[in-house]
């Protein structure tokens, strides 16, 4: 697991940790570990740019921002490639399903932007282990749809680079970057590697008192 230093509720799990998300079991000993409570939110994930504001645990609709002002609801992704994304503002918490489709979509602006309507303003942001430049090869309509980023990956195919788009999107945010690959490092599911259905989790929330 991966706490990164200088968040409040902000957690990235490997696979390890199992599928917190679909497995009560991985669910209840990721909340054991960070003291949160077992009752999560989480959403039916679409690839696309749209954000849901969360007051209680269970299936909170069909999204991939997910969004609370309420202490102690943990919420939840799950990815194996897309980039798992934790925006913290003073008294709210927004997690994000990121591939390049939601980022194409406008998924981080709808992220930032409904923390705004809460009256609340993103401080500061991470972007957890996800695939990298060194292995995305992609097609050039890719790199269009989120505005460039190309890079070589490490085999010397045409990629790119979601980690760099996705953190100047976060503009005027204090950005941490795991920059750990899934597709390299077989501590993650990695979809792009291995057509897997598995999943690592990631978890974000507003302690309570
Ligand atoms: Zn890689």
């Amino acid at each position: 697991m991966i706490r990164p230093a200088g968040f409040r509720g902000a957690f990235f799990g490997d696979t390890s940790d199992g599928n917190g998300r679909d497995d009560p079991v991985a669910r209840r000993s990721i909340s054991e570990a960070l003291g949160i409570s077992a009752d999560w939110a989480f959403t039916e994930q679409i690839h696309g740019g749209t954000v849901v504001l969360v007051d209680e645990p269970g299936l909170a609709g069909r999204s991939d921002c997910l969004i609370t002002e309420q202490p102690d609801l943990p919420m939840t992704i799950a990815t194996a490639d897309c980039l798992p994304i934790i925006v913290e503002g003073d008294r709210s918490v927004a997690i994000l399903h990121a591939g390049w489709r939601s980022i194409a979509a406008g998924i981080i602006d709808a992220g930032l932007s409904a923390m705004d309507a809460l009256g609340d303003t993103p401080r500061r942001a991470a972007i957890g282990p996800s695939i990298g430049p060194c292995c995305y090869e992609v097609g050039d309509e890719v790199r269009a749809a989120v505005g460039g980023y190309g890079a070589t990956t490490t085999a010397g195919g045409k990629s790119v680079d979601l980690w760099s788009a996705a953190a100047d999107l976060l503009e005027g945010v204090d950005v941490w970057r795991s920059d750990l690959c899934t597709y390299t490092d077989t501590a993650y599911w990695s979809y792009r590697r291995d057509g897997t259905k598995r999943r690592q989790v990631a978890v974000a929330w507003v302690p309570g008192n």
